[in-house]
């Protein structure tokens, strides 16, 4: 469903993301792993088309994400890791306007509307102006916003990142039920929460892939470690 081929972002003199190779199959939840820095966002920010890459091929469900941008948009939820809400407009406006934007009609922003602000617990605040909303509520907005089209691949920058622990256990819960149904790359830096919700893990460090494979494969090559040591022993944390 996601397949990134010798992908490489520079900024500037900057190597980011350097020759970066992976897939996500259908309907798997795949945790991207990296320390700060690392090269997550980059590399989610051009699948989602808000970036270009320096070179390298991505494709979203088959269509190319940069020969063919707008089918390959059409087909991905994008979650940012801080969400560039309009903060003075009320959360509903909002989600039509971005309904809009995404090519729903109006019948059609009207029937998901009622079914993101149900699924992401917002029914209660959908008259309220975003900028009067907590974090949580807003990261919850920001899921809204990448679940409205119903595009069948997710890619979620730390969706729990700032939330209190309600919230984080409300989210993963959420998490591991849209994993039922979209295929999902999902970047954290909290691994309990990869062993909750993830099939596979993609870790990445100073721009490259360092390991990439299922739970289970994962533990094996490192001896049946828990998650954070083989981490730390990737990543030079120590
Ligand atoms: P974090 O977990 O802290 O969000 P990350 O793995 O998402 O980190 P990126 O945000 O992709 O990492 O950043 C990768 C590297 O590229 C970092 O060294 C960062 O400072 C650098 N970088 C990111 N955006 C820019 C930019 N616009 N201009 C220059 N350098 C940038």
């Amino acid at each position: 469903m996601i397949v990134v081929e010798h992908l490489t972002k520079y900024y500037g003199e900057y190597h980011a993301v350097r020759d970066v190779s992976f897939q996500v199959e259908k309907g798997q939840v795949v945790g991207f792993l990296g320390p700060n820095g690392a090269g997550k966002s980059t590399t989610m920010r051009i699948l989602a088309g808000f970036l270009t890459a320096s070179s390298g091929k991505a494709t979203i469900d088959g269509k190319d994400v940069f020969w063919d941008p707008i089918a390959a948009r059409r087909r991905i939820g994008y979650m940012p890791e801080s969400c560039p809400l309009y903060t003075d407009m009320r959360v509903d406006e909002y989600l039509r306007f971005r309904g809009g934007l995404k090519g729903l009609s109006r019948k059609e922003c009207k029937a998901r509307l009622g079914f993101v602000l149900e699924r992401c617990w917002l029914k209660d605040v959908s008259r309220q102006i975003i900028g009067t909303l907590s974090k949580g509520y807003r990261q919850r907005v920001g899921l809204a916003d990448a679940l409205l089209a119903d595009p069948p691949v997710l890619i979620l920058d730390e969706p729990t990142a700032g939330l209190d622990p309600t919230q984080i256990r409300e989210t993963r819960k959420l998490m591991r039920e849209l994993g039922e149904v979209h295929t999902m790359l999902l970047s954290t830096h909290i691994l309990s929460e990869v062993e909750a919700t993830c099939d596979s893990v993609i870790v990445i460090y100073q721009g490259q892939v360092v390991e990439d494979g299922s739970l289970a494969a994962v533990r094996k090559r490192h001896r049946n470690k828990p998650l954070e040591d083989i981490f730390v022993q990737l990543t030079g944390q120590e």
